[in-house]
């Protein structure tokens, strides 16, 4: 796995909030973001980076790290290995970690497929997933949708709610 941290002390490490979470990004997490995609996508597949911070308060947490797992993909699809599934639950305990997001581009339209419904990264309520459109190579956030589960079901919910101070 890769991965960015903000430059900044983070919050001391606190329980899950309830869900509905806000998102607050940490400095340059969206430009990291959308940078690492779209190197790891070069055009021609998928790629996934998942979002991880602390609790800030009650129910805000600060997204301070993005975490980029070795994959194996291609143009429309993208699989994680059980062992590297494992080596980021690892990181994310040792650090004190909690993983809120993930991220994942496709080749044109962003949307949530069939299968990211059938197979997220996270079944967790209040997890959220984005996805990217044009293998990132947008400016960063450009064209992006979110998506949020609740008991099993997705649904599209717009970025101003899930994340603080989203830009446009
Ligand atoms: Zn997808």
């Amino acid at each position: 796995m890769d991965v960015f941290r903000i430059d900044a002390t983070l919050p001391v490490p606190a329980a899950r909030p309830a869900p509905p979470l806000r998102l607050s990004l940490g400095p340059g997490v969206l430009e990291a973001t959308q940078e690492v995609l779209r190197t790891e996508s070069d055009g021609s597949r998928e790629a996934l980076t998942l979002w991880a911070g602390r609790p800030r308060d009650a129910s805000t947490v600060l997204v301070s790290h993005v975490i980029t797992p070795v994959v194996e993909a291609d143009h429309d699809w993208l699989t994680i290995s059980l062992p590297e599934r494992t080596a980021i639950a690892a990181y994310l305990r040792r650090e004190q970690l909690l993983a809120v997001a993930d991220i994942h581009t496709h080749p044109e339209a962003a949307f949530l497929s069939d299968i990211d419904r059938q197979r997220p990264f996270s079944s967790r309520d209040g997890f959220y997933a984005f996805v990217i459109p044009n293998f990132a190579t947008d400016a960063p956030g450009d064209g992006w949708r979110c998506y949020v589960e609740f008991d099993g079901d997705w649904r599209e919910v717009p970025k101003k709610d899930a994340v603080n101070d989203w830009p446009g």
